[in-house]
């Protein structure tokens, strides 16, 4: 397996400065250093810091939110397809910059080029989603029980939209959220991850360059970088009206019960602990690629990565051989090669929690078939480059119904589909999910309501890779929110019945009698 050296930190610096001025992003001046108090933008590349960034002060979020909600009240009143002007400009911007902010992600996030241009197509489909939605935000009309009555429903922009984003989806997520609040008529502030700012910076340029070019309001998206603190003010503010967390699993139970306190909204998608059955009848060789792409892909850093392969006992031995050869040929490295397919984890506390993972694995009787051990360390002392594991467990142990979010794909068996799929759902997450099987009756029964309980469940693809034009999101754990496709829209929106009586009488509902 061949392993190669990421570029220095200076050829680093340069690359995201000059990515930045071309999305017309402010270029931090300084390298590391700077003021006490900052945010440190660092590359998982070298592990090393990029620049230092001011961070948002109580008052910045204060004045943010004050902007946002000030461009909230004239932007409600624009038509939704005029509102959609704004997203059609913003994906043509996202289109011209598309190498750019690639360039970004994988100096922030440490992902593979394929995978970061993946992403910001992700956003240019999101756009072109949304600027349709702008046209189609439908509402019902009921068949009033009353003569002379006419009921309805219409949808409403709901206020100031929080996106709060995590580190390993740095633009995609915030893309989700904000194409779908602009058109529904929501303003946004945007708290990213601490762990990457830039990305964050040359979105915020984009959008305000779009805004400007559509005669939109500027404060309709406010850009605030800090870490924990700063997103916990965000979520305290009253005049957000729906707070998007994006994250962990202890974030949402920090966030969830702080909104509901104030009786706002929370829309959560948080961890995940992706299962994959592979039955007998399944097409090995598809399964192997699936499998491989979903549990060692992005270095096992997406919330849909695969953490727990399911398979039936008669076909063990032979499909983790082959996802094992397979893993031993997956190059590690930079990730700006071309021919790199596992780039660097996104810290060092990763990598520990990855390492400790593996040791209590073992500890349970797991058996490490290949991987787990760290790479290109004198090359890259800082960084965290390590080889995708695989263990063969004996039973689903409390280390496996946890989320390690580093590359570490456990090993069941089972017997019976009725088996498969109580361990498959024997975890506290349901974000991802998926069955191989060329059988219709095995699918067919891992998709029925006793199936899969996970917010997505897939037939012959693995548990990650989701395409945008479907909802998004999980149950349990996860937190139970959508964004994306389908009618997740309707989060962004209040929905208000009307009855209107259009006759001379004042019947009353359910035949009550009064006056
Ligand atoms: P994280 O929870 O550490 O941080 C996520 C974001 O929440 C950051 O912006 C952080 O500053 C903020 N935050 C943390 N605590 C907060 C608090 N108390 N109040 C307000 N804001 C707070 O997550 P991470 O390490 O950046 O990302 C990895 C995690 O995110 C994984 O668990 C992964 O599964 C999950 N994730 C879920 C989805 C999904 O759609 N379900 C998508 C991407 C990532």
């Amino acid at each position: 397996m061949t392993t190669t050296a990421p570029p220095g930190t200076d050829t680093l610096r340069a690359r995201a400065g000059n990515a930045l001025r071309r999305c017309g992003a402010p270029v931090p001046e300084a390298g590391p250093g700077g003021a006490a108090g900052g945010l440190a933008a660092r590359t998982p590349l070298t592990g090393e810091t990029l620049f230092t960034l001011p961070a948002a002060s109580a008052e910045d979020t204060g004045r943010a939110v004050e902007e946002a909600a000030a461009a909230f009240r004239e932007w409600r009143t624009v038509p939704a397809p005029r509102r959609g002007t704004v997203v059609k400009r913003l994906g043509e911007l996202l289109t011209a910059h598309k190498e750019d902010l690639a360039e970004l992600v994988t100096v922030e996030a440490g992902k593979i080029r394929s995978e970061a241009l993946g992403e910001v197509q992700e956003m240019i489909d999101i756009c072109e989603f949304a600027v349709g939605l702008s046209r189609q935000l439908y509402g019902r009309t009921m068949a009033s029980e009353r003569p002379g009555h006419r009921l309805s429903e219409s949808w409403h922009p709901l206020g100031v939209v929080g996106v709060v984003s995590a580190f390993n989806f740095p633009v995609a997520v915030w893309s989700w959220n904000t194409a779908i609040a602009l058109v529904c008529g929501d303003s946004v502030v945007w708290k990213p991850s601490e762990l990457t700012p830039l990305t964050a910076m040359a979105c915020d340029a984009l959008l305000r360059r779009a805004a400007g070019d559509s005669g939109a309001p500027d404060g309709i998206h406010r850009l605030l970088l800090g870490g924990r603190e700063c997103g916990g003010r965000l979520v305290d503010d009253p005049r957000v009206a729906l707070v998007s967390a994006t994250g962990s699993v202890r974030m949402g139970r920090e966030v969830g019960p702080r909104v509901a306190a104030r009786f706002g909204r929370c829309l959560l998608e948080l961890g995940g602990n992706n299962g994959a059955v592979v039955t007998p009848a399944a097409d090995l060789d598809l399964a192997v690629r699936g499998i491989v792409f979903s549990a060692a892909g992005t270095a096992g850093q997406r919330c849909t990565s695969l953490r727990r392969l399911i398979v039936h006992e008669d076909v063990a031995d032979e499909l983790t051989e082959r996802i094992v050869r397979a893993y031993a040929s997956l190059p590690v490295g930079d990730p700006f090669r071309d021919d790199t397919l596992v780039g660097p984890l996104i810290s060092e506390q990763a990598l520990d929690a990855m390492a400790k993972a593996l040791e209590a694995a073992q500890a349970d009787g797991g058996k490490l078939l290949t991987g787990g051990d760290r790479v290109l360390r004198e090359q890259a002392p800082a960084a965290a480059y390590v080889r995708p594991a695989v263990v063969r467990m004996p039973a689903q142990t409390a280390v496996v119904r946890e989320e390690t979010f580093a590359p570490v794909l456990y090993v069941l068996t089972y017997r019976t589909l009725e088996e498969a799929i109580e361990l498959h759902n024997g975890v506290p997450q349901g974000l991802s999910s998926s069955i191989f099987t060329r059988d219709q009756r095995e699918a067919e029964r891992f998709l029925a309501a006793d199936g899969s309980d996970c917010g997505i469940a897939n037939v012959n693809i693995g548990t990650s890779g989701a395409e945008i034009g479907g909802a998004f999101g999980g149950e349990k754990e996860t937190g139970g929110g959508r964004e994306s496709g389908s009618d997740a829209w309707r989060a962004y929106m209040r929905r208000a019945t009307n009855t209107v009586n259009f006759s001379d009488e004042l019947p009353l509902a359910q035949g009550v009698s009064f006056l």
